[in-house]
């Protein structure tokens, strides 16, 4: 069985653009790609899908959202006060039940799937996140929240975390992870029983970190909003005592640096913590319209890059953003930064893959990968130039595969 997908233009890769370009899929696997010229001599075509004044892209990755906070769209109201929203969040969520949860996956699934998102890196706040994401048809890692942040509790923490996390069964798509929050709501002895237990079963990390100055200055000097804000909610230990750091500094003593994690936001960033995280290894998830909700500047997204740091796309989650879409996200940058168009296209789908340890297998459109996919529609836009008709407002997904699985295909017109 082979499928043939065609379009005016195919880039397989951010340095390559092929005019009437067709990629053609067998399985789950990419099997040719070329110009449609080429590949229509192939024996054995089954289906030829002609996009038309579309481009064919590599599937988008998203390496930063909360799926399950989908439903709070446009029920939390901007804020720079990162505690605020917090307790907006816990507020909004107080009285949500199974189905809640459910619908709220299953909604952010949808959205991803709609905007040519083919793979996603998802915290899991409950067990709803792996039993919903395990039956779509999007490639994933969930990584399981963990949080506590009493130092006593460390090992207890850990062991629960392992027996929920045995209950689960990874497979061709399903990828697990762990996510210790953040440094204020994780304790050092539970980041470190992580890392060491990460190591040992080669279980991919994330964590939320450098976020607010809050953050900086509850590291630094144990003062600022957070204590007040974790005393509220009961979650802060009578001993706790800061450690005089900076966030990467923190993770680095805690061990969690060495598992080359997935950094989420890095919006504070010292020039040594830049240099810390190079020499980690570490790849580091950047959400631009999540940054403008909170009133975050001038992330140091362009810093990171010449440092030669992995740096991918993150959505984060509606509760802090409009949209799921990865193509938005781009859109949004091309308009607000000076990062150029290939290095935003190669953010979003080969840095994603290398963030998730995916890089041999998907974010590129070669023979042999997974065939993960989206078709871009194009708009009439007068200029020749196809990044700026992919990153012009008019351009909209319409079509998604998956693993050589059609996930979503617009109707036409
Ligand atoms: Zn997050």
């Amino acid at each position: 069985m082979t499928t043939i997908l065609k379009a005016k233009y195919l880039i397989p890769n951010p340095d390559n653009c092929i005019e009437n370009g067709a990629v053609a899929v067998k399985g789950a696997k990419i099997y040719h790609v070329g110009t449609f010229d080429e590949i229509k001599t192939l024996a054995d075509i089954d289906k030829i899908i002609d996009l038309g004044n579309a481009v064919i892209l590599p599937g988008l990755i998203n390496i930063h959202t909360h799926l399950d906070l989908t439903n709070l769209h446009n029920r939390i109201k901007p804020t720079s006060n990162f505690t605020h929203w917090v307790f907006q969040i816990l507020g909004a969520r107080i009285r949500w039940k199974e189905e809640d949860y459910m619908s709220s996956i299953e909604k952010g699934i949808k959205l991803c799937v709609e905007s040519g998102t083919t793979t996603v890196a998802d915290i899991a706040n409950t067990g709803y996140s792996f039993s919903v994401l395990k039956k779509s048809p999007l490639r994933k890692v969930v990584y399981k929240e963990v949080i506590d942040l009493n130092p006593d509790h460390a090992k207890d923490v850990l062991k629960k975390t392992q027996s929920e996390l045995s209950t689960i069964i990874p497979d061709d798509l399903l990828s697990i992870g762990l996510s210790p929050h953040a440094p204020y709501s994780v304790s050092r002895e539970l980041y470190q029983a992580i890392a060491q237990f990460a190591v040992e079963t080669d279980t991919p990390v994330c964590t939320h970190i450098a976020e607010t100055r809050d953050e900086i200055e509850f590291l630094a000097k144990g003062t600022g909003s957070l204590p007040a804000f974790l005393k509220q909610i009961r979650a802060m230990p009578d001993n706790w005592q800061p450690p005089g750091l900076t966030p990467i500094q923190y993770l680095n003593e805690t061990g969690i640096l060495g598992n080359r994690p997935l950094l989420i936001h890095c919006n504070y960033v010292t020039d040594e913590e830049i240099s810390l995280i190079k020499s980690s290894g570490a790849s580091v998830a950047f959400c631009p319209m999540s940054h403008r909700f909170f009133g975050h500047t001038n992330h140091p997204v362009q810093k990171l890059l010449d440092a030669g740091i992995n740096v991918g796309l993150g959505t984060d989650s509606l509760a802090s953003n409009d949209t799921l879409s990865i193509l938005d996200e781009m859109k949004y940058l091309s308009l607000n930064n000076s990062i150029p168009p290939n290095i935003l296209l190669t953010m979003a789908t080969i840095n994603g893959a290398k963030t998730l340890g995916l890089e041999s297998k998907v974010g590129q459109i070669k023979a042999g990968f997974e065939a993960d996919l989206c078709g871009v529609r194009l708009s009439d836009t007068h200029t020749e130039n196809i990044y700026r008709q992919l990153l012009d407002t008019a351009s909209k997904n319409i079509f998604t595969m998956v693993a050589g699985n059609i996930c979503y295909q617009a109707q036409s017109g």
